[in-house]
């Protein structure tokens, strides 16, 4: 197995719900180590800019506005297998699907705020981690 990155966000619901130290602490016990993290606010630009690929999708205006509703936890997780680790973390997009225990099932309500995000393929990851750091802010602990 590969050792990867990949971007997780703590979505304005779980940062709102006092969930960050829960949620960080899951992804430590569970092997991945947060080699960059920040906490911002998304711009309407950023948002869209992170989710063009869902640009025209009925769902895109409910996404942009809860994105921007509040602030954010950016991080960038390393370990082995990082990108689909952290998706079996997170469990499905809807949380009355995921899986009990997963993060969408403990700490998202429905669909359109599910608490966590994480990139879902190598390309995405190392496009999603560019977005929001530099380069040299992710190399420490690789
Ligand atoms: P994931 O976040 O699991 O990779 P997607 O990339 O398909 O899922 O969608 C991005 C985000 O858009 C989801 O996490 C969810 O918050 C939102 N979303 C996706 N599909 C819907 C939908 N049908 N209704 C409302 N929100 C949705």
């Amino acid at each position: 197995m590969a050792l990867e990155q990949t971007l997780s966000i703590i979505k304005p619901d779980a940062v709102g719900e006092n969930h960050i130290g829960e949620i960080v602490a899951h992804f430590e016990q569970a092997g991945l180590s947060i080699v960059a993290m920040k906490m911002i606010r998304l711009s309407r630009e950023q948002a869209e800019g992170f989710y063009a690929e869902h640009i025209g999708r009925p769902f895109f205006e409910g996404l942009m506005n809860f994105m921007t509703s509040g602030p954010v936890v950016v991080q960038v997780l390393s370990g082995e297998n990082a990108i689909q680790r952290n998706r079996e973390l997170m469990g499905a997009t809807d949380p009355a699907k995921a899986e009990p225990g997963t993060l969408r099932a403990r700490f998202g309500s429905i669909v359109s705020a599910n608490a966590v995000h994480g990139s879902d393929s190598p390309v995405s990851a190392a496009r999603e981690i560019a977005y929001f750091f530099d380069q040299d802010a992710v190399l420490l602990r690789n």
